[in-house]
């Protein structure tokens, strides 16, 4: 094991956290299962494992627990951040759903986000509000419907790419308004570059429903997202090891490894890098309420960031004087940045399908979460598949079966 943080010999102690074993101990863990990651996916599958009797190193780099959903109380404000980005828990998923419940109170929050384009705020995703307000008009839904129809290009007749997947289906105007721009900034490419399949998840609605998601369940953990995992890690079967890094060399130390890290960094990154976005945020910090929603996205390609997120906002139901916002930059993920989304492009894929088959060959050690599946997961999909990972195992080693590199086809 190396740890950066290596030379810090005191106990790590967050917040809200004093029930849960959180060491950095510098003997080698006695223990029969080791997560990589403690994110979702480790922190669920210790949780799983740790119920059935098994005894559970949870391993991470960074300096706390819960991935890239972390959450921390900003001191000067008060404010609850979300340091990677925020982060909304919406699911169907009633397993999911009903197995946080023992870990968290979730809070009535619906994802209503907002965008600045060619000089005017509009409510997405696009409504029948935003097509009124864009064209001039007072649509009803049959008549929006027939009305965008209109101007949809019909001669694209099986859209293969991001554009022309908009050209077909929103017309040009609401394409260049508030998909192009948003998209070439995100990606780093133009939307003719793009698989049509991303603007297929897209909603375009013709009625004034403005919460972006569609699932039954929608909230925000009262205490933050790093307190809901803190207790999910608090267990007398786990341990947990911060900025503790674990390496290929370590798998043979324990019976069974869940690596949850970058799928290509386990192999040093011997074939290539599997291409990644990245994200930039700069703080911006004012007094009162700085933009007064939670998410403003800018559509302009003029607006180098994509979106500004105003933190104090996700919790709806605390109030503070002072306001913590980030402006949003994304770019191409370089050695060292933080891998953010995958891009997974037709190149990407190929490489994948490398690794993958490069990770069939190796024992004692299965795939999962969003780094080791390089798939972007939303965490409903997340924990669902780390329980059903932690099920698997578990029957597995029963019946003294081999245990499989991905429970998840991730190619
Ligand atoms: C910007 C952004 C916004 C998002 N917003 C939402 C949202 O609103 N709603 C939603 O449902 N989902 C959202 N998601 C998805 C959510 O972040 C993921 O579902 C979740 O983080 C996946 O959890 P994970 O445990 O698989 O991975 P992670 O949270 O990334 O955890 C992996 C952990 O492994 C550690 N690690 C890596 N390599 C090693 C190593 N060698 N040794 C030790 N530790 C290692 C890392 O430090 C990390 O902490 C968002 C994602 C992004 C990028």
């Amino acid at each position: 094991m190396v740890g950066p943080e290596d030379n810090v010999d005191d106990p790590v102690q967050r917040p809200g956290a004093q029930a849960c074993l959180l060491s950095r101990a510098t003997e080698p863990l006695v223990a029969e299962v080791c997560t990589v990651g403690a994110g979702f996916s480790g922190a669920v599958i210790a949780r799983q494992l740790a119920e059935a009797g098994l005894a559970v190193a949870v391993c991470d780099t960074r300096d706390h627990v819960a991935g890239n959903c972390h959450t921390e109380r900003d001191t000067a404000s008060g404010v609850m951040l979300h340091r990677y980005g925020p982060h909304i828990f919406h699911t169907d998923n009633e397993r999911v759903w009903s197995f946080l419940q023992d870990y968290t109170q979730f809070m009535p929050y619906t994802n209503r986000v907002k965008t600045t384009t060619q000089g005017h705020v509009y409510s997405l995703p696009v409504n029948l509000l935003t097509i009124n307000q864009f064209f001039g008009t007072t649509l009803s839904p049959a008549e929006a419907r027939e009305f965008i129809e209109a101007r949809a290009d019909l001669s694209i007749e099986d859209p293969q790419t991001f554009e022309e997947q908009a050209l077909r289906f929103v017309g040009p105007e609401l394409y260049e308004a508030f998909f192009k721009g948003y998209t070439q900034k995100q990606w780093g490419c133009e939307p003719a570059e793009l698989p049509a399949s991303i603007l297929k998840r897209l909603p375009l609605r013709f009625n004034y429903d403005d919460n972006y998601f569609f699932h039954k369940y929608q909230g925000m953990p009262r205490d933050g997202y790093t307190a809901l995992v803190e207790k999910l890690l608090d267990h007398p079967g786990i341990e947990v090891r911060l900025g503790t890094a674990v390496t290929r060399a370590d798998v043979a130390n324990y019976q069974h490894v869940f690596w949850s890290g970058p799928l290509d960094g386990y192999f040093d990154f011997r074939l290539g890098r599997l291409g990644y976005r990245t994200l930039d945020f700069r703080e911006i910090r004012a007094s009162g309420d700085y933009q007064g929603c939670a998410v403003m996205n800018y559509g302009d390609p003029e607006v180098p960031y994509t979106r500004i997120s105003e933190h104090k906002h996700f919790s709806p139901w605390e109030e503070h004087a002072n306001t913590v916002c980030f402006a949003e930059y994304s770019r191409a993920c370089e050695p060292g940045d933080i891998p953010y989304y995958p891009i997974r492009l037709a190149g990407e894929q190929a490489l994948l399908r490398d690794y993958v088959a490069l990770a069939r060959d190796e024992s004692n050690i299965s795939f999962v979460g969003r780094l080791g599946t390089y798939r972007y997961l939303d965490m409903d999909v997340t924990i669902a598949e780390a329980l059903d990972a932690a099920e698997r195992f578990l029957a597995l080693r029963a019946a003294g079966a081999p245990v499989p590199a991905f429970f998840t086809e991730p190619a």
